[in-house]
């Protein structure tokens, strides 16, 4: 057993993260009032997966932005007002809005998920008029999100961390990019 304060305490990186998963450790998140087992319920295990991919996200992107300077590029105007529109696609995506722009990709968190138990990606898929999310590898069964179950999993997650602006505009950029126009 392991008690830990929160999520980003826990892990140094992701290998620490996985030998804990295959060891089946049972995980005390205090602050977070969460235990992880491997009794746990998918999805709660899934929200685990996708918080410790964002706190290395997070202290990814913080090195990357101190490496680029981007903190004094941000006082140009410009640079704020694009972050502001970045910012509020991002509050968009995560309210469960669609994405309106005229020839936009039809799913909103497409591309942008991986499945934080076997780190594949999490694909979308039309059904009867709605967007489901699954694990590419399916290492979870037939374990399917429905899109609007998923944005208010992703919106309950990131409210009480209190994004930076840094990792904001990180999160909006990767809902705002199509995989394709990716490097
Ligand atoms: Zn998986």
């Amino acid at each position: 057993m392991v008690i830990t304060e929160k999520t980003d305490r826990m892990y140094r990186n992701l290998r620490d993260y996985v030998v804990l998963d295959e060891l089946g450790v049972e995980l005390h998140l205090v602050k977070e009032g969460v235990v992880i087992s491997e009794h746990s319920k998918s999805a709660e295990k899934f929200m685990h997966g996708i918080k410790v991919l964002m706190a290395k996200n997070y202290s990814d992107n913080l090195s990357e932005e101190v490496k680029k300077g981007l903190y004094q590029k941000a006082s140009e105007g410009r640079t704020r007002d694009h972050h502001a529109e970045l910012w509020q696609c991002a509050q968009d995506r995560l309210d469960g809005k669609p994405m309106t722009r005229p020839g936009a990709r039809q799913f909103a968190f497409g591309g942008v998920l991986t499945c934080g138990l076997c780190g594949s990606a999490v694909t979308p898929e039309h059904h009867k008029g709605h967007a489901y999310y699954r694990c590419f590898r399916r290492c979870q069964g037939q374990g399917y999100v429905r899109e609007e179950r998923l944005a208010t999993m992703l919106a309950e997650q990131l409210r009480p961390l209190k994004m930076s602006e840094a990792h904001a505009r990180l999160v909006a950029e990767k809902l705002k990019v199509s995989p394709r126009d990716r490097r």
